[in-house]
């Protein structure tokens, strides 16, 4: 397909450092597998530009906080400002494709979430953001289109943990961008992570990571 053939002779996109907003709970079986109930509106969480770092050949974590858990994503990077936008004009402000690692201090989100108090520092932490380099969409109609989809996978140390498959998303990508920009703006360089698919559970140091997208090799690093 043309679009296919133009991403994947596409040059990787710098590191971009906006703002990055998530989706929690874009999977069912994601949802499922942490005993939360599936939302009927996207639920939508901010990590500040500073959670954002490469995944180099080497990527620093922070393990002394606690225990750090996966959660591979579909990440999109914003080239033009959405602000109270229709779905039918955000697909042209994505500027180009990724992969990211939403991280999580699981055991610190637990206990916040238990007490009903905001989970920022579970989620929020420095390097909690590791994206792959992004590769520019010069038609993202045609890869986010309805009738196409894109699969991704996280392998630790040569397995498969998880394998993500867009059309199993509970909310669309134009559906999260439209839902997100009613409420604040997204700028040029702010990154969008889409959710996790089932699979999630724990990091730990050397450990291998590679992930992939519709088979291609986006990213490989050794977490130290
Ligand atoms: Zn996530």
């Amino acid at each position: 397909m043309a679009f296919y053939a133009h991403w994947k002779s596409g040059k990787a996109l710098t590191q971009p450092s906006g703002k990055i907003v998530c989706i929690g709970r874009n999977y069912a079986e994601h949802a499922a597998e942490l005993d939360n109930p599936i939302p009927s509106q996207p639920l939508v969480f901010i990590k500040p530009g500073t959670s954002a770092c490469s995944l180099d050949h080497e990527t620093a974590l922070r393990f002394d906080l606690g225990e750090i858990h996966y959660e591979a994503e579909l990440a999109v990077l914003i080239g033009r400002s959405l602000t109270n936008a229709e779905e039918s004009e955000t697909l042209s402000a994505i500027q180009g494709i990724g992969l990211a690692l939403d991280l999580t201090l699981r055991d610190k989100q637990s206990e916040l979430k238990a007490k009903g108090h905001p989970w920022e520092i579970a989620k929020a932490f420095d390097h909690s953001c590791p994206v792959t380099p992004f590769i520019p969409l010069s038609e993202p109609n045609a890869f986010f289109s309805q009738n196409q989809w894109h699969e991704f996978t996280l392998e630790i140390n040569g397995e498969i943990r998880q394998h993500g498959k867009t059309n199993e998303m509970l909310f669309t990508v134009p559906a999260q961008l439209a839902y997100m920009s009613h409420y604040f703006t997204l700028e040029p360089g702010d990154i969008v992570l889409t959710g996790t698919p089932k699979g999630v559970g724990k990091l730990a140091r050397n450990q291998q990571v590679k992930l992939t997208l519709d088979g291609d090799l986006l990213a490989e690093s050794r977490l130290v």
